[in-house]
């Protein structure tokens, strides 16, 4: 083994964090009021800037790239071609700047790289017989083009009044305070949405016809994020049928859309963690779904909710889990038997 920053690499060169997943410390009990305040507002932490950056770029998205809501009343190829280009954008500048800067200009070399493996080539498996196109084709032709539907469907549906569908009265005060409330509720949505979709994924038929080519990706890379089967699109992106019900502002429903786009990328990227300068290192929970990946029945959350630990599939990385998680497969084959 050698040591590299806060890890491990061993001889297969695989690496590991130094310390075990922890949830965030809104699980813990008893409750950690300190750790819960330091991690929602301190730097990095859950507001700043993991939540924010996105929201940011929901605002962008919805001031500057999206046509005015009146003109969006009825279904028309133009500006349905806009939101299109624009999301295609969006991705490409998300999903491919990051594949470049750590794949391409390598930018912080191997460091936090949970393996030196290289992306595959010459297996049938990926379309191309090449992982890093055949996922960026799944992601660009497929995924986008669904993201969109979703968003035009959103937009047409709010601007005809389908949506917003009760009154909190007059007062912009209670409007924008709901705002604010779906705001934060968003990602603890989209954890719970996940987590429920990426069950069903794992039953046995819905594995076999849909989720199976997700997890061809063993090892992955940002552009795997969103590499998946378009039923598996469908799913994955129907958390934006919340906002439908509970929002009264459509910018609610892109914030929760982009949450659901933006995530994978960074939650596949192959490595544990983002470096941006000397001194701030993103952990966007790559770890987490990374053992998923490897292991399969294990981790099909994330850390901000207490899901997998709730029904035994929680996995931290460390030796102990991996026993217990054996050990649970061991069991549930003799039950089969
Ligand atoms: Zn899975
Ligand atoms: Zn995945």
């Amino acid at each position: 083994m050698t040591e590299t920053t806060a890890g491990e690499r061993n001889r297969a060169g695989e690496w590991r964090p130094q310390d075990p997943i922890k949830l965030a410390p809104i699980n813990d009990w008893p409750p950690a009021p300190v750790k819960t305040v330091k991690w929602a507002f301190g730097f990095p932490g859950f507001l700043w800037p993991y939540n924010a950056f996105w929201l940011a770029v929901t605002l962008v998205t919805w001031i500057w790239l999206t046509p005015e809501l009146v003109a969006m009343q009825t279904i028309e190829a133009w500006w349905v071609g806009v939101l299109l280009a624009r999301n295609m954008a969006l991705l490409l500048a998300l999903f491919g700047g990051l594949h470049l800067y750590f794949y391409i200009m390598r930018a912080q070399g191997d460091e936090f790289r949970f393996t030196l493996k290289p992306f595959i080539t010459g297996a049938k498996r990926f379309l191309f017989k090449n992982q890093v196109r055949d996922n960026m084709l799944r992601t660009l032709a497929v995924a986008v083009p669904i993201i969109t539907a979703y968003e035009v469907l959103t937009y047409w549906m709010f601007a005809n009044g389908f949506l917003g569908l009760f009154s909190l009265g007059d007062s912009p005060v209670v409007f924008w305070g709901w705002f604010a409330v779906m705001i934060l509720a968003a990602p603890f949505i989209h954890s719970v949405h996940f987590y429920l979709g990426h069950r069903l994924l794992h039953v046995r038929w819905f594995y076999r016809h849909f989720h199976a080519l997700h997890h061809r990706n063993v090892e992955v890379g940002p552009w795997s994020g969103l590499a998946m089967h378009p039923v598996e699109h469908i799913i994955y992106f129907s958390t934006i049928v919340v906002p439908w019900v509970l929002a009264l502002h459509p910018v609610n429903a892109l914030y929760q859309l982009h949450l659901a786009a933006f995530l994978p990328a960074l939650s596949h990227s192959g490595y544990d963690r983002l470096k941006v300068g000397k001194r701030l290192q993103i952990d966007a929970g790559a770890h987490f779904h990374y053992l998923h990946h490897k292991y399969f029945e294990c981790n099909y959350g994330g850390s901000l909710l207490p899901l997998d630990k709730m029904f035994g599939t929680f996995h931290d990385g460390s030796d102990a889990a991996h026993t217990s998680l054996r050990q649970r497969i061991r069991d549930r084959r003799k039950a089969m038997a």
